[in-house]
């Protein structure tokens, strides 16, 4: 049996670089399953769905073969054989991905693909309902977390560096707005698992985030 870590929480909260470097250190494989809503979110906005309009979004994911591929360790995401990494971490995407991920069709989909991963290789997987629907008997669960202050000023931070401009108070409102989606809708809905154990990471660097949850694999 493979072993699985998942992590769970809302936007900003440092998932990915958090599990891209435990990924590393205990030699496991990274899944980031918001890249695989957020291809099916890109195949939409390029196709000109409207996003309101589950009809044609489910008819539109019939379309759609999403796989990864790892290549150096870094998760590829091939949406019709088209590797799409570079055109995923945009603001419109993550929005639209929100959308997109509270259709149920939309997540059988993925489920099915993030099931074989977690089977075929140790893995730590990230997302909104890993430890809840995804991965129930993953042997260890972290819920992360920070406030959404800190959140917003980390990804505004990001968005500095790289020269893009943008309004701290616009990302803490797109930020929250997300959250309430993610946290509202029907289907897998964002919530710590009963048995995840939660990380708020307003207070601690990167640094101790990592160690702190590297000794909760070991446990
Ligand atoms: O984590 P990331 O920001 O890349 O996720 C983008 C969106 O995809 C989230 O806001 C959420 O709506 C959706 N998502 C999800 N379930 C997951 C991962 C992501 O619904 N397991």
């Amino acid at each position: 049996m493979s072993y699985n870590v998942a992590i769970d929480g809302p936007a900003g909260a440092g998932k990915s670089t958090i599990a891209k470097a435990v990924a590393k250190k205990l030699n496991l494989i990274y899944v980031d399953t918001g890249a695989m809503y957020r291809a099916m979110a890109l195949y939409m906005l390029r196709h000109g769905v409207n996003l309101q309009d589950t009809e044609k979004i489910i008819e539109n994911c019939k379309e759609t073969d999403i796989t990864i591929r790892y290549e150096d360790g870094v998760q590829v995401v091939l949406l019709n054989g088209e590797n799409v990494n570079a055109f995923l971490r945009t603001e419109e995407v993550g929005k639209a991905a929100s959308a997109v991920s509270a259709i149920p069709q939309v997540r059988k989909k993925l489920v099915e693909l993030q099931h074989k991963l977690a089977a075929e290789s140790d893995c730590i997987m990230d997302g909104r309902d890993i430890g809840t629907c995804v991965l129930p008997n993953a042997q260890t669960k972290i819920y992360l977390t920070a406030s959404s202050e800190v959140r917003a000023k980390r990804r505004y931070d990001e968005l500095a560096a790289k020269g893009e401009e943008c309004d701290l108070e616009q990302i803490r409102a797109d930020i929250e707005e997300r959250d309430y989606r993610d946290m509202h809708r029907e289907v897998s809905p964002l919530k710590q698992a009963e048995d995840a154990i939660l990380v708020d990471t307003s207070e601690m660097t990167v640094d101790e985030v990592i160690e702190k949850i590297i000794s909760l694999c070991k446990k």
